[in-house]
């Protein structure tokens, strides 16, 4: 047995299905999960000491690398000051300035400690702001755990085959409206039949919860112009894409400036940060400067903060930074491409930037129904394959891939091998 396969046996009895998040738990893809010990740079170290070139990095925070340097230095100077004040600090006033120079929506921000928070919050602001109480999502996407989500979910509920979470009540379902990602028409129809009802509509402008799935041209103008028609808050949800696929996220690079956007992931620099912006007089709603309550007891953590300031501060001050990754991004999935022509095989790659996703289906993907229709033992077998050859991947298809900047060349060219011979190995199987 090895170190993980031991460790893994003993969580089970302690831990509900031995893991702290489904996904990790590998049971979309079989076998056992890898123990984590410790990463550095491209790497990850399992508990067996074995040695893997990082393709998820951490879910997307560590777009720098792993225990990028300037924030391992911000944190160990930040932790002889203690871990926690539950005051105000000097730190969050910085970050507040950084975030709302940086991404476009954000003319205030509210720091909490995770994705999940901040869309929960962002709701309930958009809903007070409104007064209005339903919302519209993509099937498909996923916004974190909250129960107004757990409605037609992505990543983790789909992998494990829930995307309608028991425990959501009927009452809260029914106030989630949902269409398909990159249908406007669907939209449409949804805001036409439940006028001044929706107090917001939310997406991942570029979703990673489905695999990687782009908006179509036209597709978030298209939003914009509908949430303005009739009254409701564009709420871009960029805790995977912010920070990651321009400064600005998503929202920078398509040109399309939502009313409000949460955030998460690369903005704690592996710590557990969120936060959630917006216009000032939708941020105005939020308590004490108005009557919409959301707190939190860590909420600007002191240690949290230096670390998300450092990976900020990087990434504001090294523009560079975007064309490295959209460079590396270009290589690898054109490697990759290169893998399945030679294999003979015609599977669908969407990718942008630091974010891609082979899908195991010869269909083009732009939408949750799409996404299903790929040969998931297939995609199991593969993805096995790459680990055995030292490649951690997301264990689910429903997932994007994040690149890091540490990515070299030469270990590029190990993964495009990699895949090349993993392809082979599971269609062969
Ligand atoms: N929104 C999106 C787009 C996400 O990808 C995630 C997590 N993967 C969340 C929200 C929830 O974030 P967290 O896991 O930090 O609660």
């Amino acid at each position: 047995m090895t170190t993980s396969e031991q460790l893994f046996e003993k969580a089970k009895t302690l831990i509900p299905g031995g893991v702290n998040s489904p996904v990790r738990a590998f049971r979309a893809v079989g076998g056992t999960p890898l123990f984590i010990k410790s990463a550095k740079g491209p790497y990850v170290y399992d508990e067996d000491g074995r040695q893997y070139i990082e393709l998820i990095n951490s879910w997307g925070p560590m777009i720098l690398g792993h225990a990028f340097e300037p924030v391992e230095k911000a944190v160990r100077e930040a932790i002889q000051h203690s871990f926690s004040f539950g005051a105000p600090t000097r730190k969050e006033v910085e970050m507040a300035e950084l975030i709302i120079d940086m991404v476009p929506s954000v003319e205030k921000v509210r720091m909490v400690n995770s994705g999940t928070e901040a869309t929960m919050a962002a709701i309930r602001v958009a809903r007070g702001f409104t007064g209005r109480d339903k919302i519209i999502k993509f099937e498909g996407c996923y916004h974190g755990h909250g129960d107004s989500f757990l409605i037609a979910a992505g990543s983790g509920a789909v992998t494990m085959g829930i995307p309608d979470s028991p425990g959501v009540t009927k009452a809260t379902a029914a106030d989630t409206l949902t269409a398909p990602y990159n249908n406007l028409a669907a939209v449409e129809v949804l805001l036409d039949n439940n006028q001044n009802q929706v107090a917001a509509l939310i997406l991942e402008p570029v979703v990673g919860n489905m695999g990687c799935v782009l908006p179509e041209p036209g597709f978030l103008e298209g939003l914009r112009d509908l949430c303005d028609k009739h009254g409701v808050v564009l709420i871009f949800d960029e805790v995977m894409t912010g920070f990651r696929l321009a400064k600005g996220g998503a929202q920078e690079r398509f040109g399309v400036v939502p009313d409000m956007t949460t955030m998460g992931k690369i903005i704690g620099g592996g710590m557990p940060v969120g936060a959630y912006g917006g216009r000032k007089e939708i941020m105005d709603v939020v308590s004490p400067a108005g009557p919409v309550y959301q707190a939190g007891t860590l909420s600007g953590n002191p240690i949290a903060m230096s670390a998300g300031l450092a990976m900020l501060h990087h990434l504001n001050d090294h523009p560079d930074v975007y064309t490295q990754l959209d460079q590396i991004g270009e290589k690898l999935t054109a490697g990759f491409r290169a893998g399945l022509q030679k294999a003979g095989l015609n599977y669908t790659i969407n990718h942008i930037s630091s974010m891609f996703t082979l899908f195991m289906t010869e269909r083009p993907v732009t939408n949750f129904a799409e996404a299903k229709s790929c040969d998931l033992p297939l995609f199991g077998r593969y993805f096995h394959a790459m680990l055995k050859r030292g490649v951690y991947l997301a264990p689910s298809q429903f997932e994007s891939l994040f690149l890091s900047t540490v990515l070299t060349d030469d270990l590029i060219q190990q993964v495009i091998q990699a895949n090349e011979e993993s392809l082979l190995e599971a269609v062969s199987a």
